[in-house]
């Protein structure tokens, strides 16, 4: 395998050294990698380079007194070619609407930073000062510029004047293919309706020269903006009272203004553009949040950072400053209804939330202790206000209807755990309670426990529409004018029929899905819980084990409330047939790829914004695909497949890798994983040990290396011809068995774990060195071994009880005729049958043939230990390889018994007294057989698996 030379990296360039760095690009300069420095990825490489020439734009620009340029990077750079921009009107008594104190606070504070950018002015302005690079850029037919980055990088160059533009290296995106709306579940395709004010999309961000790719969210009065779609607190939140000004510009852009600062946005296609104006437009007029009860500097210690708060309503609002406390422009606002507080020390309290604890310090002990009077205050108010409707609404999508988007929604749905507005809650009673049991936030007093409104608080319609909404069309989507039709049958299609849920990864297997289920319940992952129950997972399961948990007492026992109280609900509910599900057709889309430190972004086309974004920590596989002619890797969620190509193989693998890495936590540095040709998450167990224990697996030519993350270790294990690798498909398994060790690898998903199997088999088979044709042990002698380390290593008297006479007969023919095939019973007499047939069997085999054994009688007898052992090893080589991989795989096993003998009371030397009789037979009698075959049991490592050694003398006996 080719070491790969830079993955499309691009140096730094030095401030005023843009010539060098456009020539550089070109021969494409190795990189220097200092040390254990990790490799950024190939895109925040691109940003390194950004900033340092958006910091060059701006040097020179006052050097040359240009000094209109210098703003230009802050800008999103398609904004240049904007040809028309169009202002909504955004009524000025908004931003001052309450003229609560809040607002007067913000004004009063507002003077002291400067004159405010009046932004279409300076978009006119920009589009006209770089127009010519524009054009220059369309004229050249630059084939591979990507993304929105490249033309800050032309202009850097226009001020420099150079005429020869270095070429774009195409490293910054891959192409991906995906299955079609598996992974976005986005309902924003095309606007819900104009009369929603209910939004959500990933959006390209601008924020000064900042670009980000967020997660946003408006419910009608905040806009929220996430960096992942499931995070629990914002990077940046306003209420639209704040907001002063929208205005819309070409190509799916459209700008959020709060008095001085403003947001640029940039949305995927013209639809979601429009949704996200209406919506915005829509919530005009709304009222702005109270007047902060209290606020104040703060400083925030897990970021070491000084922080601006607010208690407003029932939130704590943190902002970044002072100056956005004025603005209205939060970081985030935590909900004070999940929350609670307590002292650390004279200036320090916490204040903790089921997600996230926060840690503040106040600047003197009477602020601190003002402070935390005061979230008491508001965290009892918020308690014993705590009407049902206002907690559920606290969380931003509980204010819509989970259906049809109308606002403040009155009933809710507790076993799918939606809020719903009183037409949908018609639609859902209809369908019979025993799929959706609908109460009313301000009724039924009694259903609405604590863990009960905690799990819509936490989950409610965010996780809900996650799963049963995942792939609804735009045009099936209802508003909330939709007909009471339209809307019973929009609501038997998603619930009764479940045409648009994600289906879970194990859905096509009851047991598998009743099974994890219980295993699920036993944590906090309430989302996937409700995956399960919608694909169909059972709450009571009427397994044949009558011993066997229902999954309410598992997280009863576990003290899972919520998950609990959720299955309760779900007890009686019927989930949805699969096979109605098949509703949409599998069809791929491709898209453009780029990495973002832990995140994957993914653009319809090159140079568009962001369209979905996957976390690369939900990732579970990474397998390179490549053969000499295609550069591929394939990447896999629980959700998700993706395969990802590149022209050539270095920008492959700086992609792979990088993703490798960050699976691994970066326990590994990028160079060793080149080479790495499989990344995944499974379970392991090895030997006859209860636990699974979760673990990551990188594969490699001949090894095999077990990361556990938590404790940040490695073990790596050598595969060779005597590594036994066997696929059990039915339980996604695989048995990988060393001479010495076996290990047990269940897999979450079929395909990793078939793919796993390939793999293993080529690894094993690229590492033997060619000398010998390595020998193979035979399948069934294979599966009997593995079958008794599996279940029989606690069976006391292995191999010395006999099991039953006309069982092993049966057993053995079965093994002969079919070894596959064979059914093998767990339970200690059908092991001591197996153990029985494998005996039957070697005996049968003559694994070390007649002529052999006289050979084998004179090295018993000869004195010393260490004469006897080489002297074996010699004896060995003379034997059919197929015979060595037996005998070697078997007195593995037998070691790994002898181990176990405080259970089984099988020492090496009972277990020599039994195997010498299958080994010499007639010479069974002889005491020295006895004590070479416990030797051979005990040294099987250095006897069968160490080289030769050449150095010294070497005794033979012929
Ligand atoms: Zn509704």
């Amino acid at each position: 395998m080719s070491v790969p030379g830079p993955p499309d990296v691009i140096p730094v360039p030095k401030p005023r050294a843009k010539y060098l760095f456009g020539k550089s690009l070109a021969q494409q300069p190795s990189i220097e990698r200092n040390g254990d420095a990790p490799l950024p990825p190939p895109d925040v490489q691109i940003n390194t380079q950004m900033k340092t020439q958006e910091t060059d734009i701006q040097h020179e620009a006052s050097v040359d007194g240009s000094s209109h340029q210098s703003t230009s990077a802050s800008v999103p750079p398609d904004l240049l070619d904007v040809k028309s921009s169009e202002t909504l009107v955004w009524p000025s008594s908004i931003s001052i609407s309450s003229g609560l104190s809040v607002e007067a606070l913000r004004s009063a504070d507002s003077d002291d930073s400067p004159a405010a950018s009046d932004s279409p002015k300076t978009h006119q302005h920009l589009s006209k000062g770089q127009h010519n690079v524009q054009k220059a850029s369309k004229t050249d037919k630059l084939t591979d510029v990507q993304w929105a980055n490249e033309e800050i990088h032309l202009q850097s160059e226009s001020l420099q004047k150079m005429p020869d533009r270095p070429k774009k290296p195409r490293a910054a995106t891959i192409r991906v293919s995906r299955k079609k709306q598996t992974l976005s579940g986005q309902k924003s395709d095309q606007t819900r309706s104009e009369f929603t004010v209910s939004q959500s999309s990933w959006l390209d961000v601008w924020k000064g020269r900042k670009h980000m790719v967020l997660w946003a969210t408006l419910d009608g009065n905040l806009m929220s903006m996430w960096k992942k779609r499931t995070d629990k607190f914002t990077e940046y939140v306003f209420h639209v009272a704040s907001v002063t000004n929208i205005s819309k510009q070409e190509h799916g852009r459209f700008s959020i203004h709060l008095q001085k600062k403003h947001f640029e946005f940039m949305a995927h296609n013209a639809a979601v553009q429009d949704g996200w104006l209406h919506s915005l437009y829509d919530s005009r007029g709304r009222e702005a949040i109270a007047a902060p009860k209290k606020h104040g500097p703060l400083s925030m210690k897990d970021r070491r950072k000084k922080v601006y708060s607010a208690i407003c309503g029932h939130s704590l609002w943190i902002y970044s400053s002072k100056e956005d406390f004025n603005l209205g422009l939060g970081m985030m606002c935590v909900s004070m209804n999940i929350a609670s507080v307590k002292s650390t020390g004279r200036y320090g309290f916490s204040l903790i939330t089921p997600y996230r604890t926060f840690n503040f310090s106040a600047d003197s002990s009477k602020e601190a202790s003002a402070w935390l009077e005061s979230l008491n205050d508001v965290i009892r108010n918020a308690l014993s206000y705590s009407e049902v409707a206002l907690r559920l609404w606290s969380s931003p999508c509980n204010k819509v209807c989970a259906d049809c988007g109308a606002a403040n929604p009155e009933w809710a749905s507790v076993n799918l755990l939606v809020v719903i507005c009183e037409a949908c809650a018609g639609a859902h009673r209809s369908m019979g309670s025993s799929r959706s049991k609908v109460r009313g936030l301000k009724l039924d007093d009694k259903v609405w426990t604590e863990p009960l409104i905690q799990l819509f608080v936490l989950h409610g319609n965010k996780t809900a529409n996650n799963v049963w909404g995942h792939n609804i069309p735009p045009t099936e989507q209802i508003s909330p004018l939709a007909s009471p039709d339209q809307r019973a049958e929009f609501i038997l299609a998603k619930y009764h029929k479940g045409l648009y849920r994600k289906a879970h990864p194990l859905a096509a297997s009851q047991k598998l899905l009743d099974q994890r289920l219980r295993e699920v319940v036993c944590g906090p992952a309430v989302e996937e819980t409700v995956s399960l129950l919608c694909s169909g997972a059972k709450v009571s399961c009427s397994s044949s084990d009558p011993e066997l948990k229902s999954a309410i007492a598992v997280a009863e026992s576990a003290g899972q409330a919520l998950q609990t109280e959720l299955l309760r609900h779900n007890e009686f509910v019927e989930a949805p047939d699969f096979e109605q599900t098949r509703h949409s057709e599998e069809q791929m889309e491709e898209l453009h790829g780029k990495l973002d430190e832990e995140r994957f972004l993914f653009s319809q086309e090159n140079q568009s914004a962001a369209y979905d974004v996957l976390d690369l920590t939900e990732v579970v596989s990474v397998f390179d695909c490549s053969d000499g002619e295609t550069h591929q890797f394939e990447v896999s969620t629980l959700t998700d497949r993706l395969t990802c190509s590149a022209d050539e193989r270095n920008a492959l693998l700086s992609h792979m890798t990088h993703i490798m890495k960050v699976v691994l936590a970066d326990t590994v540095k990028q160079d060793d994983l080149l080479g790495v040709f499989a990344v995944s998450k499974l379970s392991i167990r090895e030997g006859a040990a209860l636990q699974f224990a979760e673990v990551w697996c990188s594969l490699q030519e001949g090894e095999m290396s077990v990361h556990t993350l938590q404790l940040r270790s490695r073990e790596t294990l050598i595969l060779n011809a005597q590594t036994r690798c066997y696929l059990q498909s039915s339980e996604n398994c695989i048995l990988l068995e060393f001479p010495d060790r076996t290990f047990h690898m269940q897999f979450e998903l079929e395909h990793s774990c078939r793919r796993w199997h390939e793999l293993l088999q080529k690894a094993m088979s690229s590492s033997t060195d060619g000398q010998q044709r390595a020998g193979s042990v035979p399948t069934s002698v294979h599966r009997c071994i593995s079958h008794i380390t599996l279940h029989g290593l606690m069976v006391e008297g292995l191999y010395r009880r006999c099991g039953i006479a006309p069982q092993i007969s049966k057993l053995v023919d079965t093994l002969r005729v079919s070894p596959k095939e064979a059914v093998l019973q767990t339970d200690e007499l059908s092991v001591l049958d197996v153990s029985g047939a494998l005996k039957q069997i070697l005996r049968q085999s003559e694994l070390i043939p007649q002529t052999h054994r006289p050979h084998w009688q004179n090295a018993a007898a000869l004195p010393g230990e260490k004469v006897r052992l080489q002297t074996y090893r010699e004896l060995l080589k003379q034997l059919p390889p197929d015979n060595i991989a037996t005998l070697s795989a078997l007195c593995a096993h037998l070691n790994n018994v002898q181990k176990h003998s405080q259970t089984n009371r099988m020492t090496a030397h009972n277990l020599a007294v039994i195997f010498v009789v299958i080994f010499f037979q007639e010479l069974a009698m002889n005491i020295n057989m006895v004590q070479m075959t416990r030797e051979l049991i005990l040294n099987h490592t250095h006897i069968f698996r160490s080289p030769v050694e050449t150095d010294g003398a070497i005794v033979t006996v012929f």
